[in-house]
């Protein structure tokens, strides 16, 4: 492709039912600059095929997620006639799904392998049917099975891409056939070495996009979601959250990474690697603005808070030894084995004798439980305590420092109990633990404190 292009990735929610693809589709239509569409599972899909993963369903409850996918897709269905390339790629893919869901009959649980084959068909369906829609607004598009150029590890359920693997790939398969029509692929799915499918965690049609826009070499990531753009906080959390029109890679990294759901963890990484600029808005209401994410220079930088998230399910990990006194070696000791284990350590802090760290353990984590070996290593030289059912709460921006305003913090926080507060590592950050079952109010009387005035 000489030109720039777009791609553009559409959400569960825009993708739900016809009328909401039909939206979709008419943004495509209208913007000759979008050559690439990434679209999720339509919207409730996923849990099910979640669901479906689990051991001990009732023969009925797992017809009734069987059945649910099912009558999302031909809801969709009815208003569409199928060209015979696609209905032969659908049917085929609706026959795979439900031999691929009677595994799960057993009371054996899936493999890894059978676990990411059975969540992936949510992806590959909504994009049979998306084409669809797409070629009755008059837009050419062909379908295009995204796992044969985005590669990754084997790590299912949370698979890492290959990123020159992916790039050789896109640009010799993919790219191609941009000049000529629109390429509808799937967020979410890619496959390992061997050709397995795999999954990038939930939410990670948003990595799909921003992975596929740096290997084929697009200008503009366009995130068509159910909100018109990046909120100072989570509009479902706080009425008066509004929209932010310009955020640094910095700043949206920070959000994603802390629990701003809108966008996958990951998915700036390769925007800002790559220098790609990234739009976030809504699929319901596109001429509503959206948030424009790129690089912005440090004298355009607007210092402060300018958002605030939280991550609930934190667990904090504190260990004691009195050899820390004065010890060179504990913390190299205490990583060593963190790492051994594959455990990512979020905030860390020390005191002479101890050192505190939290770990996800949000259910779709990458680790979900603390290894028990792992806590038997440290145990062996150091006093092990776990707490859980906390929230990491974080205020995200540029040059963040405590003036007046965000110490007025320290008064909005004197009611809450708090853990644990990290700040001075990055200037984009300040971030603390407090009791999961009170993080919704800190979050917004930090919001009401920090973001609401003027
Ligand atoms: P999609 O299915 O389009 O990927 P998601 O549900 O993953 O959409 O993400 C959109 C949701 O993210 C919004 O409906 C909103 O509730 C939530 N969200 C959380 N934090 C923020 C934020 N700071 N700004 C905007 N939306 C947010
Ligand atoms: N369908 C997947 C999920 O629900 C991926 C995505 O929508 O981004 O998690
Ligand atoms: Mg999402």
């Amino acid at each position: 492709m000489n030109q720039e292009f777009t791609v553009a990735k559409f959400g569960g929610t825009s993708v739900a039912d016809h009328a909401a693809m039909s939206r979709c589709a008419d943004i495509i239509a209208a913007d000759s600059h979008v050559r690439i569409v990434v679209v999720s599972a339509s919207a409730g899909v996923t849990n099910h095929l979640v669901a479906l993963c689990q051991t001990g369903l009732s023969n009925e409850e797992r017809q009734a997620h069987i059945d649910g996918v099912i009558a999302i897709q031909l809801n969709i269905i009815e208003c569409l006639s199928l060209d015979a390339d696609l209905a032969h790629g659908f049917d085929t893919t609706l026959n795979d799904f439900k031999h691929s869901a009677s595994h799960s009959t057993q009371n054996v649980p899936l493999t890894n392998v059978q676990r990411d084959e059975l969540l992936s068909f949510g992806e590959r369906l909504s994009s049979y049917l998306f084409t669809q829609v797409l070629r009755d607004k008059g837009v050419a598009s062909s379908r295009f099975d995204v796992r044969s150029v985005l590669k990754t590890d084997s790590q299912f359920g949370k698979a890492q891409p290959d990123i020159t693997q992916t790039r050789i790939r896109a640009q010799a398969e993919l790219v191609p056939l941009l000049s000529e029509q629109v390429v509808v692929t799937q967020g979410f799915i890619g496959s390992d070495e061997y050709g397995e499918t795999t999954t990038l965690g939930r939410g990670g049609s948003d990595y799909s996009a921003a992975l596929l826009a740096e290997a084929c070499g697009a200008s503009n990531i366009h995130i068509w979601t159910d909100v018109i753009g990046i909120y100072s906080t989570d509009p479902r959390l706080c009425n008066k959250a509004r929209p932010i029109a310009h955020l640094t890679f910095d700043e949206a990294a920070e959000m994603a990474t802390f629990g701003a759901k809108v966008l996958h963890p990951a998915t700036i990484l390769p925007a800002a690697r790559s220098g790609i600029g990234v739009f976030v808005g809504s699929s319901q209401d596109p001429q509503g603005g959206g948030t424009w994410i790129e690089k912005v220079p440090s004298s355009e930088l607007i210092a402060g808070v300018r958002a605030v998230t939280q991550r609930k399910n934190q667990l904090l990990l504190t260990l004691k030894s009195p050899e820390m006194l004065l010890a060179s070696g504990f913390l190299a000791r205490v990583f060593t084995i963190l790492s051994e284990y594959k455990i990512s350590v979020d905030l860390v802090t020390t005191s002479e004798i101890s050192v505190a760290v939290t770990l996800d353990n949000a259910p779709n984590a990458s680790r979900p439980e603390l290894d028990q070996e792992a806590l038997e290593r440290l145990g062996e030289f150091c006093h092990v305590s776990v707490e859980t059912n906390l929230a990491l709460v974080a205020l995200i921006g540029s040059e963040i420092q405590l003036r007046q305003s965000e110490l007025n913090l320290m008064r909005v926080l004197s009611g809450f109990d708090i853990r644990l507060i990290c700040h001075g590592a990055s200037k984009h950050n300040l971030c603390f633990l407090v009791e999961q079952g009170q993080s919704d109010q800190v979050v917004q009387a930090i919001h009401q404190q920090l973001l609401e005035q003027a």
